[in-house]
């Protein structure tokens, strides 16, 4: 065996659960899963499953993904979640690794002294499904900050590293191009607003903080102590923080996102059905349903709760009551935004 195929192998734990990995803590376990924390570890990774001729799935937090109770046996299952990377190329450019929480880049734009992406603050999740959502909060979404995006096309036996530019990136409302590719992002390139202090150099230890802890970051309410707790470092360190984050904060736990497992809203909104699906949800008074030990949440009709150690079942039986209620009632099936990993046939 040579020393990239023994990589492989030390890479690659065996008989993983998948629950631990994800904000619904639900999920069977994986015969083979890892966590590289570098490029050159995801590649080695690639490299010997395509070796072994094994198939492998590519995650980040697992904030927006339903695993099965029973995961395809003889699959890789790969978080990026320590694949945490941030540096400033210019002053208004800068890189992001895939496996950087979203978060962080908030955090960073306190730090480096600019603006533009307060609106990661409390967004779940790492910068690779960022991009191949397009996740937003009310106007500002990833695709419009990114400059470039690098990835490797699962399809090109070479596995060389490419880059496209966001204008090809086909984004729009919780799309890209990244949906419809066998794409793995690796990284990006961003732009911000030029910083309006003088910049301060480094996280101040931030992100090695993260990393120390980043195994644990899938539970939500320990991402929202991590990152509520380093900004109030911070405020004490005399950095003004933004009136738009505590908006965030007073809305996030507001509708209850930390406090139950889930994986935020479930389905995508149809802006031609006029309203919200949560609102559709609301006016077909389903909101606080259980099954088994699934709830459609009672504060925010979008959200399917793992409130009692609920199964993938449980989950996607309420997915069909609120998919039937709403295509009964209002004319149209809504589609899921939570990506719902098949089981094991
Ligand atoms: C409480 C709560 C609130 C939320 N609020 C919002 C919100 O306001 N706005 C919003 O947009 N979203 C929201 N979400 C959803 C979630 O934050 C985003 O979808 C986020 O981008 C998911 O990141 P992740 O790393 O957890 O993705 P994962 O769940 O790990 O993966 C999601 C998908 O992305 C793919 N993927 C992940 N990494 C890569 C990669 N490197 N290359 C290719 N494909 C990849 C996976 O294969 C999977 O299909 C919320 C979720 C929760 C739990």
């Amino acid at each position: 065996m040579n020393d990239r195929n023994q990589l492989f192998h030390t890479l690659c734990k065996r008989q993983v659960r998948l629950a631990e990995h994800s904000s619904y803590g639900i999920g069977g376990e994986a015969d083979y899963f890892a966590m590289p924390e570098t490029a050159e570890q995801l590649m080695t990774i690639l490299d010997g499953c395509k070796t072994y001729g094994m198939e492998y799935f590519v995650f980040g937090m697992g904030t927006n993904i339903l695993f099965p109770e029973r995961p395809r046996r003889g699959t890789v299952f790969i978080s990026l979640k320590n694949f945490a990377e941030i540096r400033q190329i210019d002053g208004s450019t800068w890189f992001i690794s895939s496996g950087l929480p979203l978060s962080m880049l908030s955090v960073a734009g306190l730090i480096w002294g600019t603006s533009g992406l307060h609106f990661t603050y409390l967004l779940p999740g790492c910068v690779g499904a960022g991009i191949y959502m397009n996740a937003k909060y009310h106007d500002d979404q990833m695709g419009d900050k990114v400059e470039k995006v690098y990835y490797v096309d699962a399809a090109d036996p070479s596995l060389s590293l490419q880059v496209i530019r966001a204008e090809d990136c086909r984004f729009s409302y919780k799309q890209s191009i990244f949906q419809q590719k066998p794409w793995i992002i690796v990284g990006a390139e961003i732009r911000v607003p030029e910083p309006e202090a003088p910049v301060q150099s480094g996280l101040g230890g931030i992100l090695e903080r993260y990393k120390e802890g980043s195994g644990k970051l899938s539970s939500l309410s320990q991402f929202y102590s991590f990152f509520s707790n380093e900004v109030k470092e911070l405020q004490l360190r005399n950095h003004a923080i933004p009136g738009q984050l505590s908006d965030i904060d007073k809305y996030r736990t507001g509708n209850r996102h930390f406090t139950s497992r889930s994986c935020g809203s479930f389905f995508k909104n149809n802006y031609a059905a006029g309203a919200s699906i949560g609102a559709l949800v609301d006016r077909l008074n389903l909101k606080g349903l259980a099954h088994g030990g699934a709830m459609i949440s009672p504060y925010h009709g979008n959200m399917i709760l793992n409130h009692n150690d609920a199964t993938a079942s449980d989950i996607l039986y309420l997915k069909d009551i609120i998919s039937e209620g709403i295509y009964r009632h209002f004319g149209f099936i809504p589609e899921p935004e939570v990506v719902i990993v098949p089981e094991d046939k």
